[in-house]
């Protein structure tokens, strides 16, 4: 038989594990299925825990290292009573109340848990060049995120990857700090919207290198430049730089709630807001799976505290009143 629990919460960045802390202290007896690493980039505790130093958490003056910042959340959350497990859901059917979560083999007659509220937190991921170097050098000069870690790359060169608007505003957003951003795009045109482009056209510290593909990232501790080539010639060239800013997109982790909740075309989940309900009444979603605008860790954390509100509310309203 499969156990019955209040509360499931799938996934375990910040978004989720607040949401733990939340409904722990709610004596909801959260469950948290926390995900399993994966070659792909896939980490219980998220995103964060490819990151280095993070300094705009609040509440961390002198900052704080992602990895640590995410292992107290964790034990944050268990010391109020939640319940972790490092799995990854595999199937959802989200079609009838209690709602069904499968770990494990998806073709299993019995579902693993029922659950009569589900919270959603399964985050995102900046995609990625897929270079050899790539991962290792994350928080080592390699960033996906100029909000968080541009401050660290005063006076320094950076080459930014990408033709879009978050290139664009990457690379805009770079220049406060950096002394020559270098925005290094496959094709002789931008995908960007006009006006981001334009800024970034009248930006004295931006430099265009076209027709180009980042193929080999330097540097043994730390980002040390870039090799590069042409589309067209093949020709090869390498370029200093101590930062390497990855801005071709995200993606959201849904692959599991296809058919199940309400998506935007982008594949993000839409939930209604101010609240943090999905197309499915009891089924929640917080932090990155539903934002493709702030995806910051305060954001997340902030949305997974309304999930977690949302989902006790809920309960109380339909099961427990
Ligand atoms: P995007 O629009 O999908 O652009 C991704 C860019 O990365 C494209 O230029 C693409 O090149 C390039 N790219 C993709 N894979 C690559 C690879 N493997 N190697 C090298 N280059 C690669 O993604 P985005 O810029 O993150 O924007 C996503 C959405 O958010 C868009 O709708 C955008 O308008 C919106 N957004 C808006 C704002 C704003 O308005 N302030 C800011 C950020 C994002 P190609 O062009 O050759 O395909």
């Amino acid at each position: 038989m499969s156990d019955l629990h209040d509360v499931v919460i799938i996934g375990s960045g910040p978004a989720g594990l607040t949401a733990a802390i939340y409904t722990a202290r709610a004596s909801l007896d959260p469950l948290v299925l926390e995900g399993e690493p994966s070659s792909t980039g896939d980490q219980p505790g998220g995103q964060l825990m490819l990151t280095t130093e993070v300094e705009n958490y609040p509440g961390f003056p002198e900052g704080i290292m992602g990895p640590e910042l995410m292992i107290n959340f964790r034990a944050q959350a268990e010391r109020f009573g939640a319940k972790m497990e490092t799995v990854k859901a595999s199937k959802v059917d989200f079609s009838e109340r209690p709602f069904k979560i499968w770990v494990g083999d998806p073709e299993a007659p019995e579902p693993t848990h029922l659950a009569k509220t589900v919270i959603v937190s399964t985050g995102a991921k900046a995609l990625m060049l897929g270079l050899p170097n790539e991962n290792r050098l994350i928080g080592h000069g390699v960033s996906t995120c100029a909000t968080c870690d541009g401050f660290f790359f005063r006076d320094q060169e950076i080459v930014v990857v990408g033709g879009g608007d978050s290139a664009m505003e990457e690379a805009s957003f770079l220049t406060k700090f950096a002394s020559k951003v270098t925005i290094v795009h496959r094709r002789d045109e931008l995908r960007a919207s006009k006006i981001m482009q334009e800024r970034a056209f009248a930006n004295p510290k931006i430099e265009f290198r076209w027709n180009s593909q980042v193929v080999e990232i330097l540097g043994d501790e730390k980002v040390a430049g870039v090799v590069l080539e042409d589309t067209r010639t093949g020709e090869r060239s390498e370029l200093a730089a101590t930062g390497l800013f990855v801005a071709i997109g995200h993606r959201p982790n849904t692959d599991l709630f296809v058919d199940q909740l309400a998506m935007k075309d982008n594949g993000y989940l839409i939930t209604q807001a101010p609240s943090a309900r999905t197309s499915v009444e009891g089924v929640f979603a917080c932090g990155d799976v539903q934002d493709d605008v702030y995806r910051q860790a305060i954001t997340a954390a902030g949305s997974g505290c309304a999930a977690a509100i949302d989902a006790e509310r809920w309960l109380e309203a339909n099961e427990h009143g």
